[in-house]
């Protein structure tokens, strides 16, 4: 036993010590951690509580007022955004929970079928853009599609699928493992942390256990910095905190119930709320919106074709022929039962309203330091990445430009050449980027696109209406799997049994 031990702490040492002295151990790409604390409201550092370490990353690096989520606010959904820079529209997860024509079948999150998360094969995370340079290695753990194959690719490191019992302390451990690894040194890590979402739905944004959970993610980044240094990486390692949307308070008084204006036989219930996604059975499309147009006060409802453009979710196969979009705080049910109405705190409404809108901090070699930036769109934080790490971006719908502030020395990093190698270097560049936006915007453009960035439609099948393989919608009520239909509570979606 006790030479069993000797020899463990001597390899433990002289691994610590090799990775110290020689440099190659670690890879010489630039370094990217990106972590994301799933419901993370942009404004909870604000409050009067104990978060030195949150202190500690906002004067090394950058925070942004806020960032703002895409719509629909859900978790899903604005991790595949973050990751790819892509309007839910054009990387197809537009929910939690949502229906494809194509499939006809129903999306469950934590689905690792790649048919869920690939776009039709067009869709592709910056984890597995990053490995295809030569050298580099991308490490995912539990983020949401991050355990699915893209063109038949994983990342070289991860925990595998979708496990939220791991500890907080081990999925930062690995990481650390992961940058030191001898032989395939990581550049790209992604971390996924179920808090302060889980106890905002359960408590309310407002409530002490969230205060809580604010307090042990602040340990929890405490230790991250703890384990870089100790490795001798802390200073080569750029970090980002964010999150994927905010949260507000619901309650049981301020509910809709569409079976009030709609008869049940009408119609599917494919998603719940706060963005109802309503499936008319055949010939049912006029009559449901006709009743439902009107129906209440804090209720908005859109065909597909009419979806405010600003929300950039309309042109999907996924996006269901009508949406019911519910007021801040307001929630949608089919009947309402005081029992059944457990949650506290929802989000998943419309991007503008601020307190859907994510936390962002920055922090290490690539960025300015003691910064308070203008907010920006969770679209940029790919440009942003990609330029860390160094590569070209997939065409995507972020913008560099509202970005590029945050980053430290962003002209020397724009160009590594000196003199008129530059000036060549940039004009070749605007010109090749001129005629890449312009051929973008003929293949995939609409005219009336964007407000930011280019706007990339990956749903070429049929881009008005998004495509229904073909199958009108009401040809297709029959073949739909109805034992998804059954409501569950928000516990059950998010994998904790409805204990709480
Ligand atoms: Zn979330």
């Amino acid at each position: 036993m006790a030479i069993v031990d000797f020899i463990f702490i001597s390899v433990a040492l002289l691994s610590g010590a090799q990775s110290i002295r020689m440099p190659s151990v670690i890879s010489d790409a630039p370094k990217l951690l990106l972590l994301s604390f799933d419901g993370f409201r942009y404004d909870y550092l604000d409050r009067p509580l104990l978060k030195p370490n949150f202190d500690f990353a906002i004067n090394k690096g950058v925070r942004a007022k806020y960032m703002k989520s895409t719509f629909a606010t859900k978790t899903d959904p604005n991790h595949m955004t973050m990751v790819t820079g892509l309007w839910e529209e054009s990387h197809g997860v537009v929910s939690n929970k949502m229906y494809d024509p194509k499939y006809r079948e129903i999306f469950w999150m934590n689905s690792s079928d790649p048919k869920w998360w690939d776009g039709d094969g067009k869709v592709e995370p910056i984890w597995i853009t990053n490995e295809r340079k030569e050298g580099r290695y991308s490490g995912v753990v539990n983020w949401p599609g991050g355990d699915v194959k893209y063109g038949g690719r994983l990342p070289t490191y991860s925990t595998g699928p979708y496990n939220r019992s791991i500890p907080y302390t081990d999925r930062i451990d690995a990481m650390v493992r992961w940058f030191l690894d001898d032989e395939k040194p990581m550049n790209l890590g992604l971390l996924f942390f179920e808090e302060p979402d889980r106890s905002g739905h359960l408590y309310g944004p407002d409530s002490a256990q969230v205060n809580d959970a604010i307090m042990m993610i602040d340990d929890t980044v405490g230790y991250l910095v703890s384990a870089l240094k100790e490795a001798d990486i802390y200073d080569k390692v750029n970090i980002i905190l964010t999150s994927d949307h905010g949260m507000v308070e619901v309650s049981p008084t301020r509910v809709i119930e569409l079976n009030r204006y709609i008869k049940p036989e009408w119609y599917i219930w494919v998603d719940d709320s706060p963005v109802s996604a309503i499936l008319p059975k055949r010939g049912k499309e006029e009559q449901i919106y006709k009743k439902l147009r009107s129906a209440h006060v804090r209720m908005k409802v859109f065909k597909k074709k009419d979806i405010p453009k600003q929300w950039h979710y309309r042109n999907n196969r996924r996006i269901m022929p009508i949406i019911a979009v519910a007021d801040d705080g307001w929630s949608i049910v089919q009947n309402f039962t005081q029992n059944t109405f457990t949650i506290k705190g929802n989000h998943g409404y419309n991007n503008s309203i601020i307190k859907m809108s994510a936390l962002f901090i920055a922090f290490g070699p690539a960025f300015e330091e003691g910064l308070t930036s203008k907010p920006f769109s969770n679209v940029d934080l790919y440009p942003l990445m990609c330029k860390i790490l160094d590569f070209e971006p997939r065409p995507n719908n972020g913008s560099l430009e509202t970005v590029k502030h945050i980053l430290f020395d962003y002209d020397s990093m724009a160009s590594k050449g000196t003199g008129i190698a530059v000036f060549c270097t940039l004009l070749l560049v605007v010109a090749l980027m001129a005629g890449g936006y312009y051929a973008w915007q003929r293949h995939y453009g609409h005219k009336e696109e964007p407000i930011v960035g280019e706007y990339v439609n990956l749903d070429e099948t049929n881009p008005q209406q998004g495509g229904g393989g073909g199958v009108p919608y009401e040809q297709q009520e029959q073949h739909l799997n109805l034992k998804n239909q059954t409501k569950a509570s928000y516990g059950q979606e998010h994998g904790y049994g409805g204990t709480q």
